[in-house]
């Protein structure tokens, strides 16, 4: 798998074999009259058990599965790349969304058609091998956040597929504590279909485009003619190959917008050392849109040049306001998250204070010293990006780009919404949707 040998034309190309892009690849391959090829500027091995690993987020700049991006005030951006994309690096907390969290989606969205999208995934026998963290899997930590928080908040059954504002013990996609991928759970049952071809090492640098219809990908001197191109390179990944495309719909734009789940940690240094755990194991949800995430460990010791702190709860805003940008420049694109304040500033400072009220609190009293309970002063990030070209304004529904014919959008990108929990499940979720229904046509 390398990119080699291109085709010069097929049906469809999906750039990006991530998350949603596996899913896709395999959707749309069913139909062995429709030739499929695959794209992904990453390497083509499968990520080995070390990468995949719960215990260790790959994060280095080097890593070959794993691409830096450029962020205005220096946040450390991170992707996942290869097959499997960020679901090969990610931090494995599954988690669907609240039903609510919908109800701004466009018409075609049915409660019942995202529940069995997500069934395939998360359900019983499902796809992504989903199961929450057990009682003796806990880093010290999770229980007594599970129990101080269950004083005043509902706590959501371990087997229960949908979180509750309240306690929700972490659904983790994994297999003992190896990270299941896309790409293992849709990709390799796939690669023997005649009418798929999968290349790695092949970044897409461009689209072909003749006024408002796309009929391929430039990459590298290639040019590879087809009747779909599928944009599946993640939010940062799509954003920056439409800026570098100049397509006619975006009328001469140098940037898109970019959501983020922004974050403050709160440190602590343990009285004893504890077990290595997967890192996040439980959350909470509360009424106003906070995620209040019980990590089990410093996040130095997952993402290569953070300086190590101590382990951290960390209060993240879910329902952020004014959008940051990527923007593309002579020397590639740049993110920039912008700066948080007013109501999420507010939101995200009541949050802090209840957790240092529980940090301090008799019931963490013997694990950690509590005189070191600190606030980062950095607005850090979830590495969640989303909602650049969202569905009900410049897509429609099943992703297809407004104003353009050949374009269609399955990643992060089209989300409308930002959720209450991480995405990883909800982009899933909709590229199995999309898929089914382009699957069909
Ligand atoms: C470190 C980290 C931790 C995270 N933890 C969690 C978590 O615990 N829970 C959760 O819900 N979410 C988490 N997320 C977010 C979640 O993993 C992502 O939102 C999701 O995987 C994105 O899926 P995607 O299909 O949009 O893109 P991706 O899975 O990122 O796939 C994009 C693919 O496109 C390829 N690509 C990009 N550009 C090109 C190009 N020009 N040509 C060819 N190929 C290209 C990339 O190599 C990559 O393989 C995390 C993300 C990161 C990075």
């Amino acid at each position: 798998m390398t990119a080699a040998d291109l085709p010069t034309a097929v049906d469809v190309v999906i750039v990006g074999a991530g998350s949603a892009g596996c899913v896709l690849a395999e959707r749309l391959s069913r139909n062995p009259d429709r030739s499929v090829l695959l794209l992904d500027r990453g390497p083509a091995g499968w990520p080995s058990p070390t990468v995949r690993d719960l215990h260790s987020l790959p994060i280095t700049a080097d890593s070959p599965y794993a691409l830096a991006y450029t962020e205005a005030s220096g946040l450390g951006i991170v992707r996942g790349r290869g097959l499997g994309g960020s679901s090969s690096v990610n931090g494995g907390y599954f988690l669907r969304w609240h039903a609510d969290d919908f109800a701004g989606w466009p018409t075609g969205w049915h409660p019942d058609d995202i529940d069995h999208a997500y069934r395939e995934l998360d359900g019983p026998g499902g796809t992504m091998n989903v199961s929450a963290f057990g009682d003796d899997e806990l880093a010290a930590v999770v229980p007594r956040f599970e129990e101080y928080w269950s004083r005043t908040l509902p706590v959501r059954p371990h087997d229960e597929p949908w979180p509750v504002v309240g306690v929700n013990r972490v659904r983790s996609n994994r297999e003992g504590t190896m990270r299941r991928t896309a790409a293992e759970a849709y990709l390799r049952a796939a690669l023997n279909r005649p009418n798929l071809i999968v290349r790695a090492d092949a970044e897409v640098d461009a689209l072909v485009s003749s006024g408002r219809t796309v009929s391929g990908v430039q990459v590298g001197e290639d040019v590879v003619g087809c009747g779909e191109v599928l944009l599946s390179a993640g939010t940062l990944g799509t954003a920056s190959i439409l800026l570098r495309s100049g397509l006619d719909v975006l009328a001469g734009a140098d940037e898109l917008p970019v959501h983020e789940h922004r974050e403050v940690l709160v440190h602590y240094r343990r009285r004893v050392e504890d077990r290595r755990t997967p890192l996040l194991q439980s959350v909470v949800h509360t009424d106003d849109g906070l995620e209040i995430r019980c990590y089990s460990d410093d996040m130095a010791r997952y993402i290569a040049g953070l300086p190590p702190v101590g382990p951290a709860v960390g209060v993240a805003e879910m329902r952020p306001g004014a959008p940051g940008a990527i923007r593309m420049t002579t020397a590639g694109p740049i993110i920039d998250l912008g700066v948080v304040e007013g109501l999420e500033a507010a939101r995200l400072d009541r949050g802090v204070g209840e957790v240092l009220e529980m940090l301090r609190s008799a019931t963490f009293a013997d694990l950690l010293e509590s005189d070191s309970v600190a606030v980062d002063p950095v607005v850090r990030t979830s590495q969640h990006a989303w909602g650049s070209m969202p569905m009900g304004t410049r897509t429609d529904w099943l992703g297809a780009v407004v104003g353009m014919h050949g374009l269609r959008i399955v990643d992060g990108s089209i989300l409308p919404t930002g959720g209450s929990s991480g995405p990883h499940a909800t982009i899933m979720m909709v590229a199995c949707a999309i898929g089914d229904r382009l699957a069909r046509a």
